[in-house]
């Protein structure tokens, strides 16, 4: 397969796991948060698909495209290492849907930075939410969904976090 090809494959994986998300939590409005906004094509296209929904993002520093980048009181600028637990009082337990998507070509750093988010995301979501991300993590509680049929295993993740 060509690495045109696997881009390819890796972004349908992406928007048909994000709209899967977005269908599971039509009926209970909640923040969604975006970790990694790059040039912010994940970010649009969930504003795009929950229009007025309050959307939070996670950016060590801000180069998206001048129409994707959010307002200051929806943006958390800085490392997610700090950004992640300062986000907790104001959005301990509420979150119905989060997007992770922070991997970079360091394969290493981003394994670091996976084992750093699970335990640090976990205390945002609200019961029975959902997360989509492009690494295998490991969070509290949630437990792995199975992929929509047109995703290949190991191409995107899905988790939901345990009902209370
Ligand atoms: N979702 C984006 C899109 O569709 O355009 C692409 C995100 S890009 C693959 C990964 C992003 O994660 C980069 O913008 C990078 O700056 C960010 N990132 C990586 N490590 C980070 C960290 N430790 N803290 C904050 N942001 C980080």
């Amino acid at each position: 397969m060509s690495r045109l090809d696997s881009a390819i494959r890796r972004l349908q994986a992406q928007r048909v796991c994000l709209d899967w998300a977005v269908a599971e939590i039509a009926a209970r409005p909640g923040p969604v948060l975006e970790l990694g906004l790059g040039n912010g094509r994940t970010y649009d296209h969930l504003r795009d698909r929950l229009p007025g929904w309050e959307i939070f993002v996670f950016e060590r520093q801000v180069a998206a495209h001048p129409d994707c980048i959010p307002e200051d009181r929806y943006l958390f600028e800085g490392d997610i290492r700090d950004s992640l637990p300062s986000a907790l009082a104001p959005l301990r337990g509420r979150a119905v849907m989060a997007h992770c998507d922070i991997g970079t070509g360091d394969t290493a750093l981003t394994a670091v930075l996976s084992a750093f988010i699970g335990p640090a995301l976990a205390p945002l979501l609200a019961p029975g939410a959902v997360v989509v991300a492009d690494q295998a993590l490991t969070i509290p509680g949630c437990r792995p969904v199975p992929l929509p049929d047109r995703v290949n295993p190991g191409r995107y993740h899905l988790f939901r976090l345990d009902e209370a």
